[in-house]
């Protein structure tokens, strides 16, 4: 008796846990290709609970995994846009990665205060600093995740927006972070991914640091 009744529940957990991968999968797909934003919650929530097993799923169909972390950064874009337009310029960050850098970048590394940039022009990080200054954003070079966590948590006055800049997967944990510590987060993909000489889409960068400002 109590293995027949454990056999059922093992069979309703996993039609339950397929049914919820179909519903993932056509919201997922729904959002991605007309670009409405449909049930943001509902989808982030499945995302998160599903997240290794929906990438796999669309590994296995060789569809790019990454269709994941991109509707959820999207999602979080939607949600995060008032709360991060009502802050002020001053309370916001931008944080960048350190594969946008030059490998031949001279700046040196900080425990304080991350990768301090010397505006030398050899990538695009040498554009935005200066215009960064301009606005009153603060720009950070992010050497990992712990520094970015510092940041947000310790750094004075404490961050209320920030921009950040990443591959979608790195995007789509750093968000969530974000929103686990009460920072509204603005997320800005990268434009060509990898390891080093990574590129950003500047004007797209500089249009979400200003994002509800008219400066
Ligand atoms: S512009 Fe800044 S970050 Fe880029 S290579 Fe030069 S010093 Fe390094």
């Amino acid at each position: 008796m109590f293995v027949e009744t454990l056999g059922k529940v093992v069979v309703i957990a996993a039609i339950a846990f397929v049914v919820l991968l179909a519903i993932a999968l056509f919201l997922c797909f729904f959002i991605f290709h007309t670009k409405r934003i449909i049930f943001p919650n509902l989808v982030l929530f499945i995302i998160s609970l599903l997240y290794e097993p929906l990438r796999r799923l669309l590994a296995f169909f060789r569809i790019d995994p990454n269709l994941i972390d991109r509707v959820s950064v999207e999602i979080r874009n939607m949600l995060n846009y008032q709360v991060f337009s009502d802050t002020a310029l001053e309370d916001r960050v931008l944080l960048l990665p350190q594969c946008i850098r030059s490998t031949d970048c001279p700046a040196k590394l900080s425990s304080l205060d991350g990768i301090k940039c010397m505006e030398c022009m050899k990538c695009d990080i040498g554009k935005l600093s200066p215009m960064c200054k301009e606005l009153g954003v603060r720009m950070y070079i992010s050497p990992g995740g712990t520094f970015t966590k510092r940041i947000l948590l310790y750094n004075r006055p404490k961050p209320k927006a920030v921009v950040g800049v990443a591959c979608y997967p790195n995007l789509h944990e750093g968000m969530l972070n974000a929103n686990l510590m009460g920072v509204a987060a603005q997320g800005v993909p990268l434009t060509t991914t990898g390891c080093v000489n990574t590129t950003v889409d500047i004007d797209e960068i500089l249009n979400k640091c200003k994002m509800g400002r008219s400066r």
